[in-house]
């Protein structure tokens, strides 16, 4: 007798939507991806600022990815309470370094307190300003990049990115639905799509559907 698997036979399924709820993902976090005290205070981002940080799970992914490739130059664009940025520096091996941008001050400034609460000042430089600016003035080859800031520039970051990411490197984009409007007759809808098909292009790539899409290349 042939074996079926009938409830995974259908589209939604395949794309991860199916079976996920509530309790699951609090299940699946806790087991995980669970906080200690620092990814804690740097997840509680205070009430004046915008809680837009990575999940936790996603947060734990980019710790892998990094620690999967023995990335030892990372650059993150998009900083806000440092979240992200304590899972990409706990990856680096000995010697490394994360460059982190973050455009507002006050949120650079909270990043910052919660970096050194961590432990990890002394691996990672932020940079406050607007990741324009701030790339062009970093010197690679690195070997991973992060992209978490402002959505129309996504195309320039990507660019950036391909061009001074290592071969075997990963070039990742958070938010890469664009909230649902990804494939919108917009300038952000415009940018992000390049940001895309730039990956897909220099990459080998997959969208992880996280809630909001996640991209991850692997440079050719
Ligand atoms: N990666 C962070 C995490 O998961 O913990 C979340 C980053 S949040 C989604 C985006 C951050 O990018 C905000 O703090 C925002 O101020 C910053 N930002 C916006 N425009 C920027 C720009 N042009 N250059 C650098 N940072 C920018």
């Amino acid at each position: 007798m042939t074996w079926q698997y009938p409830a995974m036979a259908d589209n939604d399924s395949r794309s991860g939507m199916r079976y996920d709820s509530d309790a699951i993902r609090d299940y699946v976090t806790r087991t995980h991806a669970g906080h200690d005290t620092a990814l804690a205070q740097a997840f509680a981002v205070p009430a004046d600022m915008p809680a837009i940080q990575v999940g936790p799970s996603e947060g734990k992914l980019l710790f892998l990815l990094a620690r999967m490739i023995g990335a030892k130059q990372i650059v993150e664009v998009g900083t806000l309470a440092g979240y992200s940025a304590i899972h990409l520096a706990r990856a680096l091996p000995p010697g490394g370094m994360l460059h982190t941008i973050e455009f507002e001050p006050s949120h650079a400034k909270v990043a910052q307190a919660n970096i050194d609460a961590a432990g990890l000042g002394s691996v990672v430089t932020l940079h406050v300003g607007a990741g324009r600016d701030v790339l062009p003035t970093l010197a690679g080859p690195f070997d991973l990049v992060f992209i978490d800031a402002d959505k129309i520039n996504y195309d320039f970051y990507g660019t950036w990115a391909i061009e001074h990411v290592r071969r075997g490197g990963l070039v990742i984009g958070d938010n890469a639905y664009l909230f649902g409007e990804l494939v919108d007759d917009s300038d952000r809808g415009r940018a992000m799509r390049a940001f895309h098909e730039l990956v897909a292009a220099a990459c080998d790539s997959v969208c992880v559907p996280t809630p909001d899409g996640l991209v991850i290349g692997v440079k050719k």
